[in-house]
């Protein structure tokens, strides 16, 4: 099993133990915006945290006589956990199978028979290459392992677009009736059944008595909840997106990146908080330029600005004006500039400022 999964409000709790013998821990991610950002992770983001696995794992084999346990990858897991529950649990699942494959390789084929979807188990799984180089075996899962993220993401990614472009086939229906739609295709990964508990938001330890219980919840206010089995990857995805659809959250599609987001804040924002592969601002603030740059291009004040500029720019180049001088007019100009646009004034009333400006 690999968790239980509790959804509180706009919150998405998922509750997990790190390795066999350690205690249940729960992280919280917000409803929708964990199963987009798995959406937007980039295969070669996916690709580089495999291979930090790999490594890392082939340099604890080489070095010890013991084998490895999961202690050593709790660390990095943690990263993951911070970042993504899918990432976290691709990755768990990543360390679970590397250790296996030291000691206990009978396992390996039952173990990656339950967690991958049936096309990627097909496809790889008759041609096991375990051997006992321990590189090569890592390297033979990472690519499994890897190859059936990208098929899951790949796939939800059509479904969400499936459930809220206004171009998809199904635009006639209402977004949840998109999704029933979608869960009875065939290899949806939609379609299966969970086991629910009643829960309570408070964290009891499984063997809590019940005068714990009772007393613990007099002084805390704490929500009873539905909390299900997650077996299987699909398990978490087909419920965080039901319970993002039924909740009615909006889900949008990033105006700079393409990818789609759930908004945190304001529900009418166009662009995601995510740093896209290769940029290093957010896309929310790539937007917000944009958005000021159109905003402004179009104002003729903002062309005579351009215009004055290029003409002080290059007497400055020519020596006609000291670098202090330019520096000075073009703070001047440019204040000027967003004062006169954002009052609706003329450009005949810029221009005549611009004089006053003007260095002779
Ligand atoms: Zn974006």
């Amino acid at each position: 099993m690999l968790g239980w999964v509790l959804f509180n409000d706009k919150d998405l709790w998922l509750r997990f133990t790190m390795s066999s013998t350690g205690s249940v821990e729960k992280t919280s991610y917000s409803l929708g915006g964990a199963l987009t950002d798995f959406t937007a992770v980039s295969p070669q983001i996916s690709e580089k945290l495999f291979l930090i696995l790999r490594k890392k794992f082939v340099a604890d084999v080489s070095s010890r006589i013991d084998t490895p346990t999961m202690g050593a990858y709790v660390p990095f897991l943690r990263k993951a956990l911070e970042t993504n529950p899918y990432l976290f649990i691709y990755l768990k699942f990543y360390a679970e199978c590397l250790i296996l494959s030291c000691d206990k390789r009978d396992d390996l084929e039952p173990v990656l028979r339950s967690f991958l979807c049936d096309e990627v188990a097909n496809e790889f799984l008759p041609n096991m290459l375990l051997t006992n180089d321990a590189d090569q075996t890592a390297e033979w899962l990472g690519k499994v392992i890897g190859r059936d993220m990208e098929f899951r993401r790949s796939r939800t990614k059509a479904q969400i677009e499936d459930i809220v472009s206004p171009d998809s086939s199904l635009a006639k229906y209402t977004p949840a009736q998109r999704l029933y739609i979608l869960k009875c295709e065939n290899s949806s990964g939609l379609d299966g059944s969970f086991k629910m508990q009643i829960a309570s938001e408070y964290d009891f330890e499984r063997t809590a008595n019940l005068g714990t219980v009772k007393a613990s919840l007099i002084n805390n206010a704490s929500t009873v909840l539905a909390e299900y089995e997650i077996n299987k990857p699909d398990d978490l995805i087909a419920l965080e997106l039901f319970h993002t659809v039924t909740n009615q959250l909006p889900i949008k599609k990033c105006r700079c990146c393409g990818e789609y987001f759930v908004p945190s804040g304001r529900s009418d924002s166009e662009y995601c908080s995510r740093i896209s592969l290769g940029e290093n601002k957010r896309c929310a603030q790539i937007g917000a330029m944009r958005t000021f740059k159109g905003k402004y291009a179009e104002n003729p004040i903002y062309a005579e600005y351009n215009r004055a500029y290029k003409r002080n720019h290059s007497r400055l180049r020519n020596g006609k004006l000291y670098d202090e001088e330019f520096r000075d007019w073009s703070a001047a100009a440019r204040r000027a500039r967003d004062e006169f646009i954002n009052e609706n004034k003329t450009v005949e009333q810029f221009r005549l400022r611009l004089t006053e400006l003007e260095i002779d």
